[in-house]
């Protein structure tokens, strides 16, 4: 079993999109063993995207990523990284596969609805970012 952090980006959350995402997330067979609704300052995005501090894009991604609610979680399920990665597709949208999520909903490369943890590192860094053990469920 591999955990995962999950986020519906504002972009999403903005445009109503927070229910079809989850049951997306459900219907694949992942199972939320986390969930909250926050609001990140610009200080925060910058610490969650600390390994992109030097990317052309940093600065306009934290504005975005601090610019409205997201709603964040977490995912288990055997592979979960990488299934969760496969569901929502490649970062630009219009690369993306078919079905998959940022395909279906991503708006640009940058607001592209959701984010997921990349390796079993960023998994390590990004969910306690959120999350306290205590607020994650046990098997
Ligand atoms: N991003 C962007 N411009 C780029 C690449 C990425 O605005 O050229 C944004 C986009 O929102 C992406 C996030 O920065 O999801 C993190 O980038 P990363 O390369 O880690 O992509 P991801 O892992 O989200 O697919
Ligand atoms: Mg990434």
């Amino acid at each position: 079993m591999e955990r995962t952090l999950a986020i519906i980006k504002p972009d999403a959350v903005e445009r109503g999109l927070v229910g079809e995402i989850l049951k997306r997330i459900e219907d694949e067979g992942l199972r939320i063993v986390a969930l909250k609704m926050v609001r990140m300052s610009k200080t925060e995005a910058e610490g969650f995207y600390y390994v992109h501090r030097e990317r052309p894009f940093f600065s306009s991604l934290t504005d975005f990523m601090s610019s409205g609610p997201i709603v964040v979680a977490v995912l288990e399920g055997e592979e979960a990284i990488e299934r969760w990665r496969r569901i929502m597709g490649a970062t630009d949208p219009a690369q993306a596969d078919p079905g998959t999520i940022r395909k279906t909903y991503g708006i640009n490369i940058e607001r592209n609805s959701v984010h997921g943890s990349d390796s079993p590192e960023s998994a390590r860094y990004e969910v306690p970012f959120f999350f306290s053990r205590l607020e994650m469920v046990n098997p």
